[in-house]
């Protein structure tokens, strides 16, 4: 694969040299991505560029910009903080990309110093706040049992208990059992399942949903996001309890919801 043209070597403005990173890690986590406003940045930066660009957005923590010229076309991974980045940064960024232009790169920097809060904190720095070992139920140890039984240890995302949100009056008619948000790789499951009542293949059950999403990103169908298509719905399939774990919860709805 030919990297040749858009330098972004070492010589130039440190302070954005430093950002970056030419290599790519192999299994970059999953983002999900609002696509329109993924298009009107590309649309930009071809704009400004005056030639086609093939544009992702990765959640990298060292790689903010990452750019190769192959035949006619510049394929862009960019940060996802540049998603609303205001016009001038993006017109910046396409002179940066294309024409190495200094002055640019020094408001990309800058752009990205700014907006470092938005990289993906280190685990280790990060974990420490989220509880996985609850009263009841380890979620750790679930997670780790699943990871070895369905994912082959491969699953690299974390998980906490949730908060309880605080509800004035209304009476709930819905719960939410577990989420998955891919920016933070991150799995919470709802915290009224750590009860002895609940037994532990069902959390395991809501657990392995979360994990699917996390070795499954969202697609999109005519704009529309599918979270789970009939793929995901045959592997949630293949969860061991998974007929018992539905009838459970069935079964105590009810009692969650209270
Ligand atoms: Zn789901």
């Amino acid at each position: 694969m030919a990297r040749a043209a858009v330098p972004l070597r070492h010589h130039m403005v440190k302070q954005l040299a430093d950002q970056l990173d030419l290599s790519f890690p192999k299994k970059s986590p999953a983002v999900y991505v609002h696509e329109g406003a993924r298009q009107v940045l590309a649309r930009r930066l071809e704009q400004v560029g005056r030639m086609p660009v093939a544009l992702s957005i990765t959640d990298n923590r060292h790689s903010m910009i990452h750019a190769t010229r192959r035949e006619g076309i510049l394929r862009v991974r960019l940060h996802h903080m540049f998603l609303d980045a205001p016009v001038a940064v993006v017109d910046a960024l396409a002179r940066f990309l294309i024409f190495r232009d200094r002055e640019a790169s020094g408001i990309v920097g800058r752009y990205i110093d700014v907006h470092a809060t938005r990289i993906r904190p280190l685990e280790s720095t990060h974990t420490r706040t989220l509880t996985s070992d609850g009263v009841v139920h380890d979620l750790k140890a679930i997670y780790d049992d699943l990871n070895e039984t369905y994912f082959d240890g491969e699953v690299d995302a974390r998980i906490c208990w949730g908060t309880e949100a605080t509800r004035k009056g209304k009476r709930r008619t819905t719960i939410k059992l577990g989420s998955y948000t891919a920016q933070e790789r991150l799995i919470r499951l709802h915290p009224r399942l750590d009860q002895a009542y609940v037994p532990r293949y069902f959390i395991a059950f809501v657990v392995y949903h979360e994990m699917l999403h996390h070795v499954m990103p969202a697609t999109r169908v005519a704009g529309r996001r599918i979270l789970h298509p009939a793929e995901f719905r045959a592997r949630e399939r293949e969860y061991r309890h998974y007929e018992k774990a539905i009838a459970w919860e069935k079964a105590h709805i009810d009692r969650l919801l209270k």
